[in-house]
């Protein structure tokens, strides 16, 4: 077995805060424009295919690190015919990845070669911040900063400009006073603040950044392709999640009871400002059933649904991922 996180100080095991994001989750349209873009373009790996717990006739990607670390997820359900959404208040309106200081110029020459939408690089927090889309218009962006996630040697990117997990989300509340509460209730801390933008961190080496915007005039957000469905921070365990069960049910969120998401424990709690927040354990991790080097690779269903797997496989569409020998730099 590999170990499923690396280079952890605590993994949040304190209980007194979370070490940051643990994954991301958005909603997208065709499943194999998915998988293209986030292994071909920006070079993740496709750490799982499974179904929609919740839905088990559409699927559920997760693409991160080589074993899908804490802080490096971001899953999507894809729906063939799903309908754009348009981003805005209510959501998390941008997620951001770590790449190093001079990889800048790679990415952006990437970007030209491949088409992807992208803008001007600007300065933020006095870090250089390139915003971009992927193929569903989803906001997301690269931030230049320190990580402690070792990038993936076999991906598509070549290994010293890789993706270095999470920089962090941007909130775009209905209700920020509430949320900013959230927010250091979990064990984060206000900074700064630039604009309609105030920076909190909280303690982790990765993925520990969340910006919140104050734009009370901004159009409310809607669900559907090309935005973010929730947002999940990392706790260590069982013991530590019930913890944070009992405090944000202290500051008068409803929090679901656990859910078993094979790969990990989650409880779930809908903030103030409109915002599916998500509280997940770092383990069992992904390769609870299969090996690290097959991970991605075959359809993967819940216990409860083994019996069921051929029709639901046959069902789903086809989806081709390149294996890393078959990838082209
Ligand atoms: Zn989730």
């Amino acid at each position: 077995m590999q170990p499923h996180t690396t280079g952890e100080t605590d993994g949040g095991r304190t209980g007194e805060h979370t070490p940051g994001l643990h994954h991301v989750t958005a909603i997208s349209s065709a499943p194999q424009a998915t998988a293209d873009f986030y292994t071909e373009v920006l070079g993740l790996r496709l750490v799982k295919r499974t179904v929609n717990f919740d839905d088990p006739t559409t699927y559920h990607l997760y693409f991160g690190d080589e074993v899908g670390s804490p802080g490096t997820i971001l899953t999507f359900f894809p729906f063939e015919r799903a309908r754009p959404g348009t981003v805005g208040r209510g959501q998390a309106s941008a997620t951001a990845f770590t790449v190093p200081e001079d990889s800048l110029e790679y990415w952006l020459e990437r970007f030209e070669t491949l088409e992807v939408d992208h803008d001007d690089p600007h300065e933020r927090f006095g870090e250089t911040v390139v915003p971009f889309r992927d193929h569903d218009g989803q906001p997301l962006e690269l931030v230049t900063g320190e990580s402690d996630v070792e990038p993936w040697p076999d991906g598509a990117v070549d290994t010293a400009h890789a993706l270095r997990g999470f920089h962090g989300v941007t909130l775009d509340s209905l209700e920020p006073v509430a949320t900013a509460t959230v927010l250091e209730t979990l064990g984060y801390e206000a900074r700064e603040s630039e604009g309609e933008r105030t920076r909190f961190v909280a303690a982790g080496d990765r993925a520990s950044v969340v910006d919140l915007l104050e734009r009370p005039r901004g159009e409310r957000g809607t669900q559907g392709a090309g935005t973010v469905h929730h947002v999940a921070f990392r706790t260590a365990d069982d013991e530590r999640q019930q913890a944070w069960r009992e405090r944000l049910t202290d500051i008068g969120l409803g929090v679901t009871p656990q859910r078993d998401r094979q790969y990990f424990r989650s409880i779930y709690a809908r903030e103030p400002g409109g915002i599916l927040l998500e509280i997940a354990t770092d383990g069992p991790g992904f390769d609870r059933d299969e090996s690290v080097d097959d991970l991605g690779t075959a359809l993967k269903v819940p216990p409860g649904l083994e019996d069921e797997r051929d029709r639901l496989a046959e069902r789903l569409p086809d989806l081709e991922v390149a294996t890393p020998a078959e990838v082209e730099r």
